[in-house]
């Protein structure tokens, strides 16, 4: 019991996080640094359910699948999401650059699915496909856990504009919607998302 109320207290928190994204969205999107770059200060929903199945987490670090390692897809790296008889099908590439295929079964996991389709919406619509946003509805504000995300590491990724390989961390630089890494020095003003460029 102590485990469930503290994971709806945390739940909470997490659920503040994402409709304070999401309504900031228009006025200054994507400003907060601290939701991307930080490592201890993101907005991730991990659904653990009693149910069989891996857990799902979702946030700004895109969407990720507790397997036994961490699958991770980007948000610039998800290619769909997709309402296929009672499961979400979340298709994409995970950060290692294999393909991720994941039936998500709605009656565990809506609540995950409906943070990732909210949170798609925001930086990805393109991938929402048919009516999965009535289908889903609104994300709960009492699911899931808030959990910390490690950051991204830049040093060895290839710039998305130049095709370089960045060097050190410091010469990478991080498109807050979708995740696109660039060399600082090669960056264009509009990330490939549509997102401006710090
Ligand atoms: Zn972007």
């Amino acid at each position: 019991m102590l485990f469930l109320n503290s994971g709806a207290l945390l739940a909470g928190a997490g659920a503040v996080g994402f409709y304070l994204q999401s309504s900031q969205a228009d006025a200054a999107p994507f400003t907060t640094p601290l939701l991307l770059t930080a490592a201890a200060c993101l907005g991730v929903a991990t659904w653990l359910s009693m149910a069989r199945g891996v857990a799902m987490r979702v946030g700004a670090g895109g969407v990720a699948f507790e397997k036994a390692d961490l699958i991770r897809v980007p948000w610039h790296a998800l290619e769909s999401v997709a309402i296929e008889g009672k499961c979400a099908r979340v298709r994409g590439q995970s950060v290692l650059g294999a393909p991720v295929d994941e039936m998500c079964n709605l009656h565990t996991y809506r609540g995950a699915v409906a943070a990732l389709v909210a949170e798609s919406a925001v930086r990805v619509p393109h991938v929402l496909q048919g009516k999965i946003r009535e289908t889903v509805g609104a994300p709960l504000p009492a699911a899931g856990e808030l959990l910390p995300l490690e950051p991204v590491q830049l040093a060895g990724r290839r710039c998305a504009h130049s095709g370089k390989t960045i060097a050190f961390e410091s010469d990478g630089s991080l498109c807050k919607r979708c995740e696109r890494i660039y060399l600082r020095t090669a960056k264009p003003a509009l990330c490939a998302c549509g997102a401006a460029l710090d």
